[in-house]
């Protein structure tokens, strides 16, 4: 089984991509849902996760604020990395124990692993190949504005976080252009899905 790496910044069309392979009947293990799942409340380590970063990091009604995790984590090093022992291992621990799930069901020629942080987290030991989606960054801002409601201001801030794209290209193995029309991008993953094939 061929496991893809896909990833992108904010605004990119990452989720786009990701539920398109979905309809395309390509499982997707999706490293957001499992990080969601070791956050939520009650998590066990939720407390941890206080003492390590604060109270700025929760919501008034004690759910983990994941943007502000993401805006004191990586701007401090030292931080991120007690955070990545805390939740990320295990974040990426069950992604590996799903894809091996997946490729123990033997049915699959192909999985994704719908990564965010997967250069960060360096999940991409987990992979053959690595997507990356990447649209210019007034393209994105304009889309996540009009997703979410948020400033632009705000957004731009959190694209300043993220790791730029360069050197997330400088990684990939395939760069998805998403600054077009979203015929043009299913078009690209339809020539890449074909490919795929024809290799297998
Ligand atoms: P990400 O997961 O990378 O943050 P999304 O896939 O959620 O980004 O895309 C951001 C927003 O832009 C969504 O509302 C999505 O529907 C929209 N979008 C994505 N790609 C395109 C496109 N090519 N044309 C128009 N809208 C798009």
């Amino acid at each position: 089984m061929r496991i893809i790496g896909l990833t992108g910044g904010i605004g990119s069309g990452k989720s786009t991509v990701s539920a398109y392979l979905r309809e395309k009947k390509i499982p997707v293990v999706d490293a957001d849902r499992i990080s969601r799942q070791l956050t939520a409340p009650g998590s066990p380590l939720l407390p941890a996760v206080r003492i390590l970063l604060g109270e700025k990091v929760f919501h008034e009604d004690g759910t983990l604020n994941r943007q502000a995790v993401a805006d004191c984590i990586f701007s401090d090093r030292e931080l991120l990395r007690s955070y990545e022992a805390l939740i990320t291992e295990e974040t990426a621990r069950r992604c590996l124990e799903e894809l091996r799930q997946l490729e123990a069901e033997d049915r699959w020629p192909a999985a994704v692993l719908d990564a965010p942080l997967l250069f960060e987290c360096e999940m991409q030991r987990y992979t053959d190949e690595n997507w990356l989606v990447q649209a210019d960054p007034e393209t994105r801002i304009d889309r996540v504005a009009a997703r979410d409601g948020i400033a632009r201001k705000a957004i731009c801030d959190r694209m300043q976080r993220q790791m730029p794209d360069q050197e997330k290209a400088s990684l990939a193995d395939v760069i998805i252009d998403n600054s077009g029309s979203l015929d043009e991008l299913y078009q690209q993953i339809d020539r890449l899905l074909e490919r795929m094939e024809n290799e297998t």
